[in-house]
Order: C-alpha cells, then sequence, then structure tokens
C-alpha cells in the first residue's frame, strides 16, 4: 500500500530519513526544509561545503539562550554574534546543522546507551544501536566496531597523513600529561588522545545533505521543498489522527504519516504550535489542545563550553587548515566517577596568531528548556540552555582548565604558544576561574532531549521507543530531540544513528 510521508526539516535526521524511506517505492516522500535547498548539491554555498570552515552563521536561525552572560573584555568570541549573548547556532540549509557543524564524528559509547536504556529504553542498548553506527559510516579502520561502504566517509589526519606539526606537538603533550594515545577515538577505549575522527571527504563536510540526499534526489518518489517553514501539524476529525502539514505560507500537505525532524528547537516548537505540549504554554497562547505533554521543551541538555585562547607564533603553526585535527577526552570525575569520559578539548587554528581550545563538559547535570512564545511560526522561541547552572559543571570546567593549562604550558607546545589571552595569566585563584567561566561560557550547539523519548506518562517522556508521539497517531518525531539523555560525544552522529534505526522501523510501518 502506498504512504504519503511528509519529513519536516532536511537536517541530520531528516535528510537520512527522507533518503532511507524513499528506498522503498511505495513511499512517496516530501522532505519539507525551511533554509535553501541547494541543487544540484554542487552550487551550495562554498562555506557549506568546506569542511575547514565553522563556526560561520550564514545559514542559520539567529537565535540565542536567556542564559545570563556578564562578557568581559578578552572573552572569547568566537561564534557569538553578539557579545554577551550565547548564541543557539542551527543550520537553516538543506543538510540543517550536519551542514553548518565542525564534522566531528565521535560516536556515542557504549556508556551512553545504557544510560538510555537506565531510562526505560531498552531498545537502545549498545548491542542493538551498533549495526546501524556501522551502516552509516565508511570509515577506513574496518574490523568488528566498524561499518565500510556507508554514506558517511571518515577520515583521520595521522603522522604521515596530513597530520599538522601543530596538532602531533599537542598529541605529545597530552602523552607526557600522561594521557594514553588512541589511533581509533571511536574504538573501544575512550579515554585519551588521539587522532580526530572527521566526516569528511577531499575537504567537503559530509552532511546528510551530501551523503544521503544527493545519491537520492533522482528517485520519483522523493519530493525536496526548499525555502519552505512548516507552521504545524492538522489532525483528522478524531483529534488523534495527524493528517495534514500546514506550512506557514498556507499551503496545505496530506499526509498517511508525518515525521518531524526540525532538531531540539524546531520539532517541539511545531509540536506546541499544533497543540501538543505543555498545557501551560498552550493555554497561554489560546492553542487548542490536542494532547498535554508536559514534556515537550523541557529535559533540554547541551554541552558546555568555554574557550581557552592563546597567542602562537604564525610562522611556527604555518598553514591555518585543515583547523581540526587531533582530540583529548579525560575524566574530572563526572557522574560516574574517575572513569567517565566528561572533558573534551581540541585544538583549533581559525586565524592567524591564535589558536583556541574549545573544553567541553560532556556529562553535564545543568538542564535548560525551551518553549515557543508566539502562535507565528517565524517567530524565535524562549530558549534557555542552563550552561553551568550545576555547580559541579562548573567544579569540573576549573579542574578542566587548571588540567589544560598544564598540557598547553608543556614542552612539545613550546614553540607554538607564547601567551595565554583567556581566561589570561593573572586568572589563577579558583574564584577568578569560575568567574572567567561564568563571562565566557558558550555552547558547543548539542542540545537535545527537549522530545525525549520514553514509556507514556514519563515525566518528561514525549515519544515512544520508535519516535511515535504519545497519545496521537500518524505522527512522529526523529531527530536529537528525542534522546533521552544527551551523549558524551557531539551528538551528529548519534542523530544519524537513530534517524537510520527510526527509518528502518517506519519502512515497514503500515
Ligand atoms: C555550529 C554547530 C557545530 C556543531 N558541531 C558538531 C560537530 O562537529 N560534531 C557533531 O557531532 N555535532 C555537531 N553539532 C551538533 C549536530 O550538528 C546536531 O546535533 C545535529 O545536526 C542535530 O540534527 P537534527 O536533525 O536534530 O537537527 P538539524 O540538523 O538542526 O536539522 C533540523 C532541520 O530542520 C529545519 N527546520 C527547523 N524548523 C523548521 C520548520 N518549522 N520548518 C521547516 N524546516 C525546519 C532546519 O532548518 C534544519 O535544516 C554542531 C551543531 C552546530 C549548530
Amino acid at each position: 500500500m502506498s504512504r504519503r510521508i511528509v519529513v519536516c526539516g532536511g537536517g541530520s535526521a531528516g535528510g537520512v530519513l527522507a533518503a532511507r524511506l524513499s528506498e522503498d517505492p511505495s513511499n512517496f516522500v516530501t522532505l519539507i526544509e525551511a533554509g535553501p535547498d541547494y541543487r544540484p548539491p554542487e552550487e551550495t554555498a562554498p562555506e557549506v561545503l568546506d569542511a575547514d570552515q565553522i563556526g560561520f552563521t550564514t545559514h542559520d536561525w539567529g537565535y540565542s539562550s536567556t542564559d545570563e552572560v556578564v562578557a568581559a573584555d578578552g572573552s572569547p568570541t568566537f561564534g557569538i554574534v553578539e557579545q554577551g549573548v550565547v548564541p543557539v547556532l542551527r543550520g537553516k540549509v538543506i543538510g540543517g546543522s550536519s551542514s553548518v557543524n565542525g564534522a566531528n564524528a565521535l560516536r556515542p559509547t557504549p556508556e551512553d546507551l545504557a544510560r538510555w536504556t537506565a531510562l526505560g529504553n531498552d531498545r537502545w542498548s549498545w548491542d542493538q544501536v551498533l549495526p546501524y553506527l556501522k551502516k552509516l559510516e565508511d570509515d577506513p579502520v574496518g574490523g568488528e566496531l566498524h561499518g565500510t561502504g556507508g554514506p558517511v566517509h571518515i577520515q583521520r589526519f595521522t603522522e604521515g597523513e596530513g597530520l599538522r606539526p601543530v596538532m602531533s606537538a599537542f598529541l605529545d603533550a597530552c602523552a607526557q600529561a600522561g594521557h594514553p594515545i588512541h589511533q581509533d577515538m571511536n574504538g573501544s577505549q575512550r579515554l585519551g588522545a588521539g587522532p580526530l575522527p572527521l566526516n569528511r571527504a577531499d575537504g567537503v563536510r559530509q552532511s546528510s545533505a551530501i551523503a544521503y540526499l544527493a545519491p537520492a534526489r533522482d528517485r520519483d518518489n522523493l519530493t525536496v521543498i526548499g525555502g519552505q517553514t512548516v507552521d504545524r501539524v492538522e489532525f483528522a476529525e478524531d483529534g488523534t489522527t495527524a493528517r495534514a502539514v500546514l506550512l506557514a505560507d498556507g499551503t496545505r500537505l496530506e499526509a498517511d504519516l508525518v515525521v518531524l525532524c526540525a532538531g531540539s528547537i524546531g520539532s517541539p516548537s511545531i509540536l506546541m504550535r499544533s497543540g501538543i505540549g505543555p498545557r501551560k504554554v498552550l493555554d497561554e497562547l489560546d492553542i487548542p489542545v490536542v494532547q498535554a505533554l508536559e514534556g515537550v521543551g523541557k529535559n533540554l541538555r547541551d554541552h558546555p563550553m568555554v574557550y581557552l585562547t592563546y597567542e602562537v607564533d604564525a610562522d611556527a603553526v604555518g598553514e591555518l587548515t585543515p583547523p581540526l585535527q587531533t582530540v583529548l577526552t579525560f575524566s574530572a570525575g563526572g557522574p560516574e566517577g574517575a572513569g567517565d569520559v566528561d572533558l573534551h578539548a581540541v585544538v583549533l587554528t581559525m586565524e592567524p596568531g591564535r589558536l583556541l581550545v574549545p573544553l567541553v563538559i560532556y556529562r553535564p547535570y545543568s538542564l535548560g528548556g525551551m518553549e515557543i512564545v508566539s502562535r507565528d511560526p517565524e517567530a524565535a522561541p524562549r530558549i534557555r540552555l542552563g550552561l553551568f547552572d550545576h555547580p559541579d559543571d562548573l567544579r569540573r570546567m576549573v579542574a578542566g582548565i587548571r588540567h589544560m593549562r598544564t598540557i598547553m604550558e608543556s614542552a612539545p607546545l613550546q614553540k607554538y604558544i607564547k601567551a595565554e589571552i583567556w581566561p589570561g595569566p593573572d586568572v589563577t585563584t579558583d574564584a577568578d576561574v569560575v568567574r572567567a567561566i561564568r563571562e565566557g561560557k558558550n555552547t558547543c550547539c548539542h542540545a537535545v532531549g527537549t522530545c525525549a523519548m520514553g514509556g507514556e506518562g514519563t515525566a518528561t517522556a514525549v515519544v515512544d521507543q520508535t519516535g511515535k508521539v504519545h497519545g496521537v497517531e500518524g505522527l512522529y518525531v526523529v531527530d536529537a530531540s528525542i534522546m533521552p539523555d544527551i551523549p558524551a560525544v557531539p551528538t551528529n552522529t548519534t542523530t544519524m544513528m537513530l534517524a537510520e534505526r527510526c527509518a528502518d522501523e517506519l519502512r515497514s510501518d503500515t
């Protein structure tokens, strides 16, 4: 039986979903994306294709968080549009955030999935998701843990294979500080340093648009519509079965199945505009309640970050690209103690004479949330990331900054580093470092959890383990918003894995 499927949002998950679902000729898939759809893919804006460009805002929703920041002189501004305001960057383009991101392709760990199952999602164990992690990748490492021949090509820069001297020196400095060096940071050992797995090929960022949609473009049963914003979902007379998607310009698309893939800000916004969300929010905006689900927009987790910033000898550093090649993950005693992967640092060379070290809390306790403030689909929602709200996130970041200082000041990096710019050499006491973190805090742009997976009736649960929205029929959410907890890695590969898995289930849905 043929089905009309409308996929709302063409990002990391939406690109995977549309491509996989349209492999079945009985599915007629329409993908709606608010940002531009570049067709043919080679005509994509250069910064979107170029994996070396990170932190640009030419294809962004322009959201910001209400987190209080007291930006002081010298606080890092990379990725920040307005000093003193924490941006919530979200790609607005075919491929979504996978088209604008850093192409860091770290995969989730077995411990990440164990936390999902502990939250009542027993179908998301490591053993059940590993086949999908392998299916999506083309990783030359191969072996039992890796897939070869999948859509997303993985590249590592190693000694003799493009690893830049300054990056190699960073790995030496990590080794000298006692960290094990692993050639495969997506392997079984995750604490340590090594070449960063990156989803790039020939310098091109392997977004879902490039890796998944481009090869599917010729299918008669796949229609991609760019530049159209989804307003809301319309329900049949029974009041609970999704039957159409309404676009902001008034267009109505009939559907047998609606899948929201608009991301951790977009999907809960569409749900709320459709009458699914916290009763208080819906009542305040006079939106008729289809299904009261208190978890919509709650449970927002992100990875809090600061940018340690150094003045470097530009001649010694040489070429600035590729700007990102290596990673260190270590522990400051996170929720599960000393073995927890809870801090993550990379070195970034984005401008001559400067080196940035984004240092990230990967097991945050801090919690945020979002809600719409208008029925207008073009209006920005109110977002609070809650970065460093929890004192233990601050404690671990203070420890992390101290540890990174010893690495950055050690002998292997001496010929490159001239001075610490941020937090700055005068910032030495714990109180000073905490103040600096509050002034310079930022986000890794990894928001998840706002339509969390979990059993019906669970406090924050919005969807079941297949992505189906509780209490209604024919409506699914499949994207980063359904992660019940944030993985201790950047979130793109986990999102694509999740989309691969849900696509498998939806293909056989009748
Ligand atoms: C600047 C940046 C850097 C990052 N770096 C990394 C990294 O290096 N590695 C990593 O693993 N992760 C990274 N991430 C995070 C990762 O990219 C995201 O977690 C992931 O892309 C989320 O996928 P998604 O499908 O949930 O949402 P998205 O990929 O954001 O897709 C949502 C899509 O829906 C569209 N949309 C939203 N609302 C509507 C609407 N109403 N109507 C129509 N379309 C709509 C959006 O335009 C977008 O295309 C980064 C993110 C950003 C923003």
